[in-house]
This record gives structure tokens, C-alpha cells and sequence, in this order.
């Protein structure tokens, strides 16, 4: 492109002009960055860039409908955050949830869904994932993944959220893909997508052993990279919050990269500040140590900050509980049981892995735990005072979960203390798409041959987060990504 003319602008122009671009002497081709070369290095139908839960799902149904598949993926493995995620699937109205007695609906799960989102979800995004969770549900099933136990969460109306193994889930989704014939390249990072000169997505410039190679895609290109949470430009380009409080704990390759792709071709953002916690992302108290989920709180752990003050309703949404503890000193957010919180937390499905501080006396235990002692002592008499008086007027909590379950006095030795602080699991906000998982522009209309799921898409949650809804999205919209990008027709 000759110096001097905005490639924007060119390309408005030479689409009001046509021939117009001939008598200047310029090709459309121009118009774009990468043009499509007149030689590729490798033709496929569908190329997915990213191998997460979005991207394996995408490729399952793209080789269900018989496209020839290529999975790029940057890392050296592959699984993406969804292998790390909590493997928590918001899915309704399921079998499981029937066994169990659960009444829920499509009505009442696209009601919260909205209700958590405060009201800004795309409305159309979310009835399509109500629409699909229940098949997504069962297309699980049936290769085998195992749901352990259905959920309570604050916010929902009804146990809605089912608990998988992620890594189990991802490993199954991982050879359903690689058995229907996809062929996955590790260590291979998407640089750029290439477009044809009337602007379809055309293939993908990738890195493959430090040689750029040019892959066609000749039916689609489905942008499944993930969300931006490792990304500290973009996050600091997106989000009103101090990052230094944060621990980011997304997987390594979340650095926005399809994002950037996809804004390219003049893809719109979808609710990238859109502020949920902390910051544009899930946060959730996370063991400093182990860097697991902490939620011993919902099993009914007294929540204190360092000054040994309580600051939060214990039992209200992680995310706001991740939010307050920004602003507490050094972010450090610590869950205090006693032996009857701490047995009702290992036996729940709340637990994980966390490695809570342990001692025989709470004095003892705030001594370890860097905890301002005599504080912590009167902050636990007072809370186990609201507990037998069955009114917390500080915080007002009431139960553990939702509706369910009550707090019991913190005063049966041993005590313990999970050290966690707020960290970054997802980003909500990313490129927008319709409900076929097409990429829009900022004018609104579809970007020919470019198709996003899971975190690089933004739009599902509105401000605000239905557990599982995030890994769930990933799957549910991958499924749709791959099989629209597999019925494309073919460009020339
Ligand atoms: P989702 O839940 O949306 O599937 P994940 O984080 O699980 O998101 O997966 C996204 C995957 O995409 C990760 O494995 C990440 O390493 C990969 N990825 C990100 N950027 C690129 C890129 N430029 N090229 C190839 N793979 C990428």
C-alpha cells in the first residue's frame, strides 16, 4: 500500500469504487496485510487455532461433517485454561439433575443467567447456550465423561452446576478429536489469518519450528485461542483494576493473541470492560501456595483480612468476595475454620487441594498465619455470637450457598487457615460473535470465513458470572463454531 493511505479507508473506497482501485494502480489484494499468497504450504477445510475446550469441540464436529480439520495450538501441550478450570459445566435442564430431583428449565436457567449478568448478557447468545447446554450435556455423555455431583452457587436458583474432572474432560475430548481424524500441531502459534481480496478469511500464517508457513483454509478459520488474562497490555488496556492485587492462573498461551487477529479484519469487541471481578475477569481466592481454589467459605469459614476484620459476606459470589479482597492489605484473603468447617469443606464438592495452615488454638493459628491476633480472637467471638443469635448485622450472612445450608460457630479444635488471595482464572470480555459463532464487524455484519469460541469471545455473561457458564460456553459454542465453519462452501 502506497505511503500515506489509511488501509481502512482504502478499503471502503475500493469497495464503493470497484475498478476504481485499477486506474489508481493499486490491488485490492492491498487492502489487507496479508493478502492470500498465490502458493500455500498446506490446504485444509477448517483450521482451529487453539486447543482448548472451544477448539477440540470445534474440531470434533467440523470432522463429524467430514471437513479435513488442522488444530494449531502454540504451547507444547495442549488443553488450554480449560485443563486448569475448575471443570464446573453450567448445563440445564439434564438427566442428572432429574435423577437427583432438581426441578430446573431452559426458562429458569436463561433467567438467572440474564440475573447474574445483570441484565447486559447478548440476550441471543444466551438463549442459544440455554438452547444447546442439555445436547452439550449429552455429547458428553456419551464419550464417556463423568459428571460427579450437580451444584449449588450463589446467584442460581437450583443445583445447576455439574462438576466434571477437567483434565479427564479435556483428555476425552482431546481423542474424540484425534479419532475422527483431526490433526493437531503443537507448538505451532497462529500469527495471522490471511484474507482473500474481497476480505473472506482465507488460511493462517503459523510458526511451525521457527519457519512461517502458509496453511489455506478453504472453508473456515475458527479462532479458539482463549481470553487475554496473561496478557498484562491488554489487561491494563481493559480493566479499571490495580493488576499488582491479582494472581493470574490462566493457562500460558491466554495472551489474547485471536483477539488481535480477529480486530484485524475490524472485529468487534464484546464487553472487554465490562467490569466483573476482578478486573474484566472470573476471580476467585486462590491458595497462594498451591495456587488452588480456596472455598472453604461456603462450607462455612469466617473470611478476615490481615488486620484480623471481617469484610465480606462469606457466603456471596466468589467474585465479590475475590473483588473486596483487592482492597484489603497486601490483597491476603483468608478463610479461618475449625475442625466441624473443615470436615464439612473435605467432604463437600467444594473441595480442592488447598493447603490450609493448621494449629491448636486460633491465637495460635493467627500467629501463623501473619494474622493481627488479639483482632482475629474478638472478630471470631462476635461472628459465632450473630451465629447463635441467627442475625449477622455486619454482613448479613445467612446461609452458606445460596439458600442452602447455615454457619456454624468457628470453636471446635483444631483450627485452620487457607492463605488466599484474589487471582485471575478467565477473561469475559473478547470478540463479539452471533449466535452461529460467527465473527462480527464493527458495523455489525459477519466477517466472511472467520468463526470464534469460548474465552476469546465476549457477549455470554453480561457483569456478571454463572459458574460453569465459562467452560460451558467454550464447549457449547465450539460445537457450533465447527460445524458451520464445516458447511461453508468452499472459497475460490
Ligand atoms: P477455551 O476455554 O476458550 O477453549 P483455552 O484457554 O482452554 O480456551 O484454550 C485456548 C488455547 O489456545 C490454549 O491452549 C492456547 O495456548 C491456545 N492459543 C492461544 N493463542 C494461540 C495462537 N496464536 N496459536 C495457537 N494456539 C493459541
Amino acid at each position: 500500500m502506497s505511503k500515506g493511505i489509511n488501509r481502512r479507508q482504502f478499503i471502503k473506497s475500493a469497495a464503493v469504487v470497484g475498478a476504481g482501485s485499477m486506474m489508481t494502480g493499486l490491488d485490492f489484494r492491498e487492502a489487507y496485510a496479508l493478502p492470500a499468497p498465490s502458493k500455500w504450504d498446506r490446504e485444509v477445510d477448517v483450521i482451529v487455532i487453539g486447543a482448548g475446550g472451544a477448539g477440540f469441540c470445534a474440531a470434533i464436529e467440523a470432522c463429524k461433517a467430514k471437513a479435513k480439520t488442522l488444530i494449531l495450538e502454540k504451547e507444547p501441550i495442549a488443553g488450554g485454561s480449560s485443563t486448569i478450570c475448575g471443570g464446573s459445566l453450567a448445563f440445564a435442564p439434564t438427566a442428572m439433575q432429574k435423577e437427583k430431583g432438581i426441578k430446573d428449565s431452559a426458562e429458569l436457567f436463561y433467567e438467572d443467567l440474564i440475573k447474574i449478568g445483570k441484565g447486559r448478557s447478548d440476550k441471543e447468545l444466551v438463549k442459544t447456550y440455554v438452547d444447546e447446554a442439555n445436547d452439550c450435556y449429552e455429547f458428553l455423555v456419551s464419550m464417556g465423561v463423568k459428571f460427579q455431583s450437580v451444584e449449588m452457587r450463589p446467584g442460581l436458583s437450583v443445583p445447576r452446576v455439574h462438576r466434571t474432572n477437567a483434565g479427564e474432560t479435556m483428555d476425552i475430548l482431546r481423542k474424540e478429536a484425534l479419532k475422527l481424524g483431526a490433526e493437531l500441531i503443537l507448538g505451532t502459534p497462529a500469527r495471522r489469518l490471511y484474507a482473500t481480496p474481497k476480505g473472506r478469511i482465507a488460511g493462517v500464517k503459523a510458526t511451525i519450528k521457527r519457519k512461517d508457513i502458509s496453511i489455506k483454509a478453504r472453508r473456515a478459520v475458527v479462532l479458539a485461542t482463549g481470553g487475554f488474562a496473561k496478557n498484562p497490555e491488554m489487561l491494563l488496556e481493559y480493566s479499571p483494576l490495580p493488576l499488582d492485587k491479582i494472581m493470574a492462573v490462566s493457562g500460558p498461551g491466554t495472551t489474547g493473541d485471536g483477539i488481535k487477529m480477529a480486530m484485524e479484519f475490524g472485529a468487534a469487541p464484546s464487553q472487554m470492560t465490562l467490569a466483573l471481578s476482578p478486573i474484566t475477569g472470573v476471580g476467585i481466592p486462590m491458595d497462594v501456595k498451591t495456587r488452588t481454589i480456596s472455598q472453604a467459605n461456603y462450607a462455612g469459614a469466617v473470611i478476615v483480612n490481615k488486620n484480623g476484620k471481617r469484610f465480606v459476606n462469606e457466603s456471596a459470589p466468589y467474585t465479590d468476595i475475590a473483588l473486596a479482597g483487592m482492597s484489603q492489605p497486601d490483597a491476603l484473603i483468608f478463610h479461618i475454620a475449625d475442625r466441624t468447617v473443615f470436615d464439612a469443606y473435605k467432604a463437600s464438592t467444594y473441595s480442592r487441594m488447598d493447603a490450609p495452615l493448621k494449629a491448636e488454638t486460633p491465637e495460635e493459628l493467627a500467629a501463623k498465619a501473619g494474622i493481627d491476633r488479639a483482632a482475629m480472637l474478638e472478630t471470631i467471638q462476635r461472628y459465632n455470637r450473630y451465629v447463635e443469635e441467627g442475625n449477622d448485622p455486619e454482613f448479613g450472612r445467612k446461609n452458606l450457598v445460596g439458600i442452602s445450608g447455615k454457619p456454624t460457630p468457628i470453636q471446635t479444635p483444631p483450627f485452620y487457615a487457607y492463605v488466599t488471595k484474589p487471582a485471575l482464572i478467565a477473561t469475559m470480555g473478547g470478540i463479539k460473535i452471533n449466535p452461529k459463532s460467527e465473527v462480527i464487524n464493527v458495523f455489525q455484519e459477519v466477517i466472511p470465513g472467520m468463526y470464534a469460541a469460548g474465552e476469546v469471545t465476549g457477549g455470554l455473561h453480561g457483569a456478571g458470572y454463572h459458574t460453569g457458564s465459562g467452560f460451558g460456553k467454550a464447549l457449547i459454542f465450539g460445537r457450533i463454531a465447527g460445524k458451520r465453519a464445516a458447511a461453508e462452501k468452499p472459497w475460490k
